[in-house]
């Protein structure tokens, strides 16, 4: 997996991760903002955070789901080169377990986290 390929899922999630987080805060901020004017919170204040939490979740999500999908392009890329999944350790000359970290060696292929 070429290094361009990495960056270009990386960047594809940050975008599919912070809309699904913008279309979620919308339902639940909306809630929210609806409770807040329903039992007479509503200042400039409260007003305020709602829309600043709505306004971080989309980047935050977005980096969180940037994250993952780094995370996962790096263990697979470690599998197919036949090292360690989580450490990256060389596992050619291994059998049952990593020497670096004690991971199983192939104990995590099939978990998607
Ligand atoms: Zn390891």
């Amino acid at each position: 997996m070429s290094h361009a390929r990495i960056w270009r899922g990386v960047i594809a999630q940050f975008f599919v991760g912070g809309l699904i987080a913008y279309l979620t805060a919308a339902l639940v901020m909306g809630f929210v903002a609806e409770i807040i004017q329903i039992t007479g919170l509503h200042t400039k204040t409260t007003e305020a955070i709602v829309a600043l939490i709505f306004l971080i979740s989309g980047p935050v999500y977005g980096c969180i789901s940037a994250a993952r999908e780094y995370r996962d392009c790096v263990r697979e890329q470690n599998k197919q080169r036949g090292f360690c999944m989580e450490c990256g350790y060389d596992l050619r000359e291994s059998r049952h377990r990593c020497p670096e970290c004690g991971t199983p060696i192939g104990a995590r292929a099939d978990k998607k986290v």
